[in-house]
């Protein structure tokens, strides 16, 4: 466990590190917003880019603080959601983890990064609502009458 507190430790400071150093954003894989509905603002888009990765390495260092504090309390290794043993092995491949592999999704639900909801498909944006309104008020029946 000396080990993982360590490793989490270090890997803390680089993401804390990484978030103040943010002023340059590195967003090869972010930057693919091509349906995005505000294209005309770039500045805006680049803006929240910025904000999505900030909030994905916070999201992280959250999860290793959890690990963390769970290795405080005495927690550590054992599953949030349904209390069993986390097994070795996939502690060392993540030793942030806070739930059993059954449960990493739903642990992952929670600790969702912003991105995945912004290129989410499903149909809860403004936009969409927008385009319902403008429906509703020229429809098809209104014209052909
Ligand atoms: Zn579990």
């Amino acid at each position: 466990m000396e080990k993982f507190k360590k490793q989490l430790e270090q890997e803390l400071q680089e993401i804390e590190k990484q978030l103040e150093e943010s002023e340059r954003p590195q967003a090869t894989e972010l930057s693919n917003y091509d349906n995005h509905p505000a294209d005309n603002a770039s500045d805006l888009t680049d803006q929240l880019t910025e904000m999505v990765i900030d909030e994905h390495r916070s999201d992280h260092a959250e999860e290793i603080k959890h690990a963390l504090q769970a290795m405080e309390d005495g927690t550590y290794g054992k599953c949030a959601i349904c209390g069993e043993e986390i097994p070795i092995g996939r502690l060392e491949a993540k030793p942030e983890a806070l739930t059993c592999v059954e449960h990493a999704e739903k642990m992952e639900d929670y600790l969702r990064p912003v991105e995945e909801d912004v290129l989410s498909p499903t149909p809860k944006s403004d936009d969409f609502i927008e385009l319902e309104q403008f429906g509703n008020s020229d429809t098809p029946q209104d014209k052909s009458l």
